[in-house]
Formats: structure tokens, sequence, C-alpha cells
């Protein structure tokens, strides 16, 4: 088993650069924001127990999340290789991995820190508008579709992420430096860490980033 993580702050794109990571590799995408946001949609208790928190722009409980990625490994094959996004985001999280992990004899290989100047994060956000039916992402600027409103894969209606709100977008960065930016030294003193331009174009992040997986 390969395990990878993408790690940097809400908006550097760990959701674009995953799709095109999963295209080009077959690495499996876990992230435990769509885990939450599905069980949200389908009224099931995880969902219930995550969505004040998610709406506020907190993390939601550690033992909440292990548990929901615990579930997910254990359906998987021993050849698996997984990529996460959006975790591991808090040092308990990261132990809480680890120790999964080694169960399965196995680790984290690689951590790509996604590096992105705030300002562009911040409009990133505030623009960023979601597929309802297939979950593709676009920017109002960056990533237009065709037809505004709609989805150029599956025709779907585009969304803003509750979440993507001003107000709500700030404190998530907040929350990221406050909580997850200590997991940028845990994986650099395991030397594991690798960091990655995210703040160019999708193509240009995506391609720096293969080229890093392929030269470990
Ligand atoms: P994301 O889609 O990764 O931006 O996650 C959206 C929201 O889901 C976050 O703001 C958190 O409220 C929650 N969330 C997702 N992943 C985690 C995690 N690993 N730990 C805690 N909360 C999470």
């Amino acid at each position: 088993m390969q395990t990878i993580i993408l790690l940097g702050a809400p908006g550097a794109g760990k959701g674009t650069l995953a799709e095109g990571v999963r295209q080009a590799t077959g690495f499996i995408h876990v992230s435990t924001g769509d885990m939450l946001r599905a069980a949200i949609k389908e009224e099931r208790s995880t969902g219930l127990e995550a969505r004040a928190f998610m709406e506020a722009g907190e993390l939601v409980p550690d033992d909440l999340i292990l548990r929901i990625v615990r579930e997910r490994l254990a359906q998987g094959q021993p050849s698996d290789c997984y990529m996460f996004d959006g975790f591991p985001r808090t040092i308990e999280q990261a132990r809480g991995l680890d120790a999964t992990l080694a169960e399965l004899q196995a680790q984290v290989n690689q951590v790509f820190l996604l590096e992105v100047p705030t300002e562009v994060i911040v409009s990133r956000l505030s623009g960023r508008r979601i597929c309802k039916s297939c979950g593709a992402v676009y920017h109002v600027t960056n990533i237009p579709s065709k037809v505004e409103g709609v989805c150029d894969q599956c025709g779907g209606t585009l969304y803003q992420r509750p979440d993507d709100s001003e107000e709500t977008v700030l404190n998530r960065l907040e929350v990221y430096q406050r909580q997850t930016a200590s997991l940028i030294e845990f994986y650099e003193s395991k030397g594991v860490l690798v960091r990655v331009n995210a703040g160019t174009t999708p193509q240009a992040a995506t391609a720096e980033l293969l080229s890093k997986l392929a030269s470990a």
C-alpha cells in the first residue's frame, strides 16, 4: 500500500490537483470533506454530527474523522494507493493515521505541501463553484464553465459551498493556521514533505506534483 497526502490551506487546490493525479496515476482520492458532505446529503449520523462544525468553518472532532478514514481503509485492498485530501488536519489525526497505517504494514510515503499566497486563496474560494451532481470544480473567472451555472461535464447545476462565503472563508484560514499548519513541521521532521508551487495554474501545479511523485 502506498499513501500520499495533499496538504495546504483551504483553496490551495487540493481537490483540483487530486483529480489530475488520480487520472494520471490511479491513486484513490480520499477527501474527508467530500465524505462528510455525502454523509450530510444522505442524512447519515456522521453527517448530522459534523454539520454544525462544517457550517461554522470549524474542524470536525478528530475521533469522528479517524473513524470514517479507518472505515474507508478497511474496505480497500493491500495493493491500493491512497491520496488523502483535507486529511489529516491536526497532529492528533496525523498520529491516528500513522497508527492505522502501521497496522496495515504501511506508512505515509510523501506529503505534498501546496503553497499559495493568501490573497490568491481568498479569491479562489469566494469564486469557487461546484457541480451538485458530479462534484466537478469551477471558478467564476479562473475556470469558468462554458454556460454560466451549468456543469460542462454532466449538465448539473453549479453552486457555491455554504462555507465558501467570505466570513467563513476567513475563519477556515484562521483554523488552518491554528490547527493544521503545524503538520508542515511534523512531516518535515519525518523527511516526507515535498513542496509544490500551487499558486500558478492547475496544469502547472499538477505537472510539478507528478514529477516529484515520480522522482520519489
Ligand atoms: P474541505 O472540503 O476539505 O475544505 O472540508 C470542509 C469542512 O469539512 C472543513 O472546514 C471541516 O469542517 C470539515 N473537515 C473536512 N476534513 C476534515 C478533517 N480532516 N478534520 C476536521 N474537519 C474536517
